[in-house]
């Protein structure tokens, strides 16, 4: 037996559920049930399988209130969940929609007249996920989706922190019997999600650096792929030309949606010094004007803090920032409300590199900046960082280009803030420590989960001119 593991409730702070992690003995067993369902999964064909996923998609829709009702729970916050669901159910047709032409084989004619190709592929059977707590539904499924409609079955770990969502999902799924066999939720922490890598045949993983090097370590002795999608510190710059009605309002939401719990948010500010007092005014007013999501839910944009370990790291890096010399202009302190832990959007400046609130990943609604005086100095400061998930640059267009093409980071959103979050198209990698292997974005997301297999073909019925001679 293993030990239940109870969970926090984010707004009250009350341990208000609980679940059960399955010994390694019945997790090996469920991913041999799960594996041995991907065959049937297989020969059902692509559009069976858009069908079955489109079944699970109305079922879910049909107990929505429910979904949101245990997402809102283990989140705290509710417009944010809306927003999560929508982008998952949405994701779900987006995936039917573009699979067909991803998935064709193709037949091709080679270099060698006599040699014809047919390029096949081939699903990995069995995929683990393995999730974090911050966007717990969306980070479960954005890997999941893709990959059964490769073809693979999946075996899903959600985050300890946040796993409520998974029983609705779960009664949807009992409405769909194809379905059913090849995705299993599991519950459970660490050890769970480390038993799982030793009985998949990939791994996706979102989660910490820290955690993603152990996940890679597990993958690289067992020779499977692992897809690492890990922490980032993104930063925004923010050019003479910038129009700062605009900049303010965008890196505000980049910086602050989801109480900066995401691992795009933005979470250093480099300003021209020319504009750096009109700029940082500007988002302490913007920001004054958000309030908690407290008493209800729907009182406000700010969440409180999901995970508790999170508030004590947040409020770390807020102290040894002050201590350093940083001032304070909104927010600032981690707050307990009704067993709750909070902290309203923070504006700093008087920042440094020598501070952990501008080189280590907070997770909070924080907004430091700095100023620069030469946009060389900008690209090295944004650029001096182990991490290289996104940044953001606000200038004008031609200017903003350039600036983008010498930032080291996978995605950079020009104008606006963190819109890899909104829009799933391009192809992007993680830069540096943020992450490893292919795109999770755009097409190249679903073709991770194929093995490419090449049939050559002989066509004609002569002697190859390379076959040893041993006719008469
Ligand atoms: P975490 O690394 O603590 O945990 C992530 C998951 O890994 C959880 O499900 C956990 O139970 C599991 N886990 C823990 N130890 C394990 C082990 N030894 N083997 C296998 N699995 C193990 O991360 P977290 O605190 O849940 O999430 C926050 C982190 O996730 C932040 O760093 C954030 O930036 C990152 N994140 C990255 C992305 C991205 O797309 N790059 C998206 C969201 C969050």
């Amino acid at each position: 037996m293993t030990n239940p593991i109870e969970v926090r409730n984010p707004r009250t702070g009350k341990f208000d559920y609980v679940i059960i992690p399955p010994p390694p003995r019945l997790l090996a067993q469920q991913c041999k049930r799960t594996r041995r369902g991907q065959v049937r999964w297989q020969q059902l064909g692509l559009e069976g399988r858009i069908e079955a996923l489109q079944q699970w998609k109305e079922a879910i829709l049909s107990g929505r209130d429910r979904l949101t009702e245990a997402l809102v729970n283990d989140t705290g916050r509710l417009s944010t969940s809306v927003l999560e669901i929508d982008s998952f159910l949405s994701s779900i047709d987006r995936w039917c929609k573009l699979a067909p032409e991803l998935l064709q084989d193709s037949a091709k004619n080679t270099a060698i007249p006599f040699i014809a190709l047919q390029q096949t592929s081939v699903p990995y059977p069995l995929v683990g996920i393995i999730s974090p707590w911050n966007f717990p539904l969306l980070l479960s499924t954005i890997d999941t989706i893709p990959a059964l409609l490769a073809g693979c079955a999946v075996i899903v770990k959600p985050s300890e922190i946040a796993p409520r969502f998974v029983a609705p999902l779960k009664t949807a799924l009992s409405a769909v019997p194809e379905l059913r066999d090849v995705l299993t939720f599991v519950e459970g922490a660490g050890a769970t999600g480390s038993d799982l890598i030793e009985n998949v045949d990939l791994v996706c993983f979102t989660g910490s650096v820290a955690t993603g090097r152990k996940v890679a370590e597990a993958a690289a002795k067992r020779f499977i792929p692992a897809f690492l999608e890990l922490g980032g510190k993104d930063p925004a710059i923010v050019l003479e030309s910038a129009n700062l009605e605009l900049a303010t309002s965008a890196i505000l939401w980049g910086s602050v949606v989801n109480t900066g719990q995401s691992c795009l948010s933005i979470e250093r500010i480099y300003v021209a010094e020319s504009i750096f007092e009109k700029f940082y005014h500007q988002l302490v007013a913007k920001a004054y004007r958000l309030q908690l999501a407290y008493p209800t839910v729907e009182s406000g944009e700010i969440g409180p803090i999901i995970a508790e370990r999170q508030a004590a790291i947040i409020s770390g890096h807020l102290l040894d920032a002050v201590e350093k010399g940083a001032v304070i202009h909104c927010g600032g302190v981690i707050e307990d409300l009704g067993g709750g832990w909070w902290c309203r959007p923070t504006v700093l400046t008087q920042v440094n590199h020598s501070m952990k609130v501008m080189t280590e990943e907070t997770f909070g609604p924080i907004m430091p900046i700095m100023p620069f005086s030469t946009v060389e100095e900008a690209v090295s400061l944004a650029n001096d960082s182990i991490y290289g998930l996104s940044a953001a640059v606000f200038a004008s267009e031609a200017e903003a280009l350039e600036v983008a093409q010498q930032i080291d980071a996978g995605a950079i959103s020009i104008n606006d803030a963190a819109l890899t979050a909104i829009m799933h198209e391009g192809e992007k990698n993680a830069f540096k420590f943020s992450g490893m292997g292919g795109s999770r974005m755009g097409a190249a997301a679903l073709k991770r989960f194929m093995r490419k297999k090449a049939i050559l073909i002989k066509t004609n019925a002569t002697n190859d001119p390379w076959w040893f001679e041993t006719g008469e």
